[in-house]
């Protein structure tokens, strides 16, 4: 197989590297069984090990992309897993349509964004992609291929919703979408001067705007510690129609042998964007792809990371210890010595997913991304998770490749209700280094009582 299946992280592949086989074989996946299992696989744009299986074999979907319906009386897509996110925007945006919820990047597909169960600028508002999600059909080793939703097989439709591809693969997907008035964006963004000034303004934001985010400036000292901009937006009333997405404009060519993201080049990256903001506030009309996906501006970003990678880490605390936890954690990579290139700071609301093991829950999350180093850049990781812990919260697994058992029990104590529903046949190396170090006594679905 020539293709690598990197994680957006980059973990290095094993000796001899990944094997992986074609999606459309997903419905022979009954016949498909290996000693070491295998794992469902989208566009591999998750940075850590979820997506990940190096002994067992990778089910790739991304061949089983095509649109199979579109109703646009009731705004209904049906398509099968593979298809990616910004295919479905060229589809639905000319008939008024986008999708409800999506991520930081377009490139991921269908049944990734169910299987993650991913937020994104407007959790305030519409929740999770898993709302929105009507129904799949899910197929299974033990059971062969299942219709899901709230209504039929319930328990695997709430399983598999957030459950990392571990339930089964899901082969088509039925999406509800959000009407707009266009895709353009009328984006106001407010100088934020420190941390506090974000606390001060993240309610009123959420309330006020459909999208709502913070780009903090992590190597800010001293007063000016958390600066930053709170960008806000919403659908203009006039706009772009076609859902086109515009060229990158340039792809990293190659992975440098060290990463320039870091020291001076760092501060001066950090320093630019925050002056680019000339006022304490501008409003302006703005394409959608340089809203929703700026970093879909530039191709293979992650190679700038240098060989080693990146790690990110992505925390939820819970609105009360919001402040003091959230400062906590950008105190912590600041006294280790690493810059994060990207932070982003932003408020979940409290509108339930309905997946059992869904990540985003009422509070702030950060997210914080670091060249891999190593030793030095695996004790920060442990120390911000045990921060997040401490403050009552949870760390994302799909972000990450290195959290302890313990740290993923703590962020969701429900997860055996994901190991009783995984099918028998399908590991991945973050539930293998997790969950399955601490499996004791979970009755699997099925199983005599
Ligand atoms: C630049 C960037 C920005 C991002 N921003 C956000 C963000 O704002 N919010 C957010 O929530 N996430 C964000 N992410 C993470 C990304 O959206 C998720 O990891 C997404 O789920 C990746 O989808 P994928 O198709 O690449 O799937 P993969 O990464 O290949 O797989 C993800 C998981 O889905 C499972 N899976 C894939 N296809 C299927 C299938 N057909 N059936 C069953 N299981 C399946 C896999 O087993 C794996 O567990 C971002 C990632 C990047 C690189």
């Amino acid at each position: 197989m020539s293709e690598a299946y990197d994680n957006w992280g980059r973990t290095p592949p094993p000796p001899g590297g990944r094997r992986a086989v074609d999606g459309p074989q997903a419905d022979a996946f009954p016949t498909l069984r290996t000693a070491n299992g295998l794992l469902p696989r989208g566009n591999g744009r998750s940075y850590g090990d979820t997506c990940l299986n190096e002994a067992g074999i990778l089910v790739d979907m991304r061949g089983r992309n095509r649109i199979l319906s579109l109703d646009l009386q009731d705004g209904v897509i049906e398509a099968e897993a593979g298809v990616l996110l910004n295919e479905i925007t060229e589809r639905i945006a000319p008939h008024g349509w986008f999708l409800p919820v999506t991520p930081g990047t377009q490139f991921v597909t269908l049944g990734g964004a169910v299987a993650n169960d991913v937020h994104g600028k407007n959790h305030h508002r519409r929740g999770t992609f898993g709302r929105w999600v009507e129904s799949f059909t899910l197929v299974r080793s033990d059971l062969g291929a299942l219709t899901c939703s709230r209504t039929e097989n319930a328990d695997f439709f709430a399983a598999t919703i957030g459950g990392m591809g571990l339930t089964g693969i899901i082969t088509r997907v039925r999406l509800r979408l959000l009407e707009v008035p266009s895709l353009t964006i009328r984006e106001t963004t407010h100088r934020l001067s420190c941390l506090d000034d974000y606390f001060a303004r993240a309610a009123e934001a959420d309330e006020g705007h459909e999208y709502a985010v913070a780009w903090i400036d992590q190597l800010a000292r001293g007063p000016r510690f958390g600066r930053g901009h709170l960008i806000c937006g919403d659908h203009a009333g006039k706009g772009d129609h076609t859902g086109r997405t515009r060229r990158p404009l340039f792809t990293v060519p190659f992975t440098p042998p060290v990463s320039p993201l870091r020291g001076l080049a760092l501060k001066a990256f950090n320093e630019a964007n925050f002056r680019k903001l000339r006022s304490e506030e501008a409003t302006r009309l703005v394409p959608f792809d340089g809203f929703f996906y700026p970093l879909d501006r530039v191709g293979a970003w992650n190679r700038l990371y240098g060989p080693h990678g990146l790690q990110q880490h992505q925390s939820v605390v819970p609105e009360q210890m919001g402040r003091q936890a959230v400062r906590a954690l950008m105190e912590c990579a600041s006294a280790h010595g690493q810059g994060s290139f990207l932070t982003v700071l932003k408020r979940f609301g409290d509108l339930p997913s309905p997946g059992v093991l869904s990540f985003p829950r009422r509070g702030y999350t950060l997210t914080l991304d670091f060249p891999n180093r190593g030793a030095s850049t695996l004790a920060l990781m442990t120390e911000l998770d045990r921060i997040t812990i401490e403050a009552g919260g949870a760390v994302n697994p799909y972000k990450d490749a290195r959290m302890a058992p313990d740290v993923f029990a703590a962020s969701f104590p429900r997860w055996r209700a994901l190991e009783a529903m995984r099918d028998p046949a399908i590991r991945s190396d973050f539930w293998s280094r997790t969950a399955l170090r601490l499996d004791v006594g979970v009755r699997r679905f099925g199983a005599a009582a």
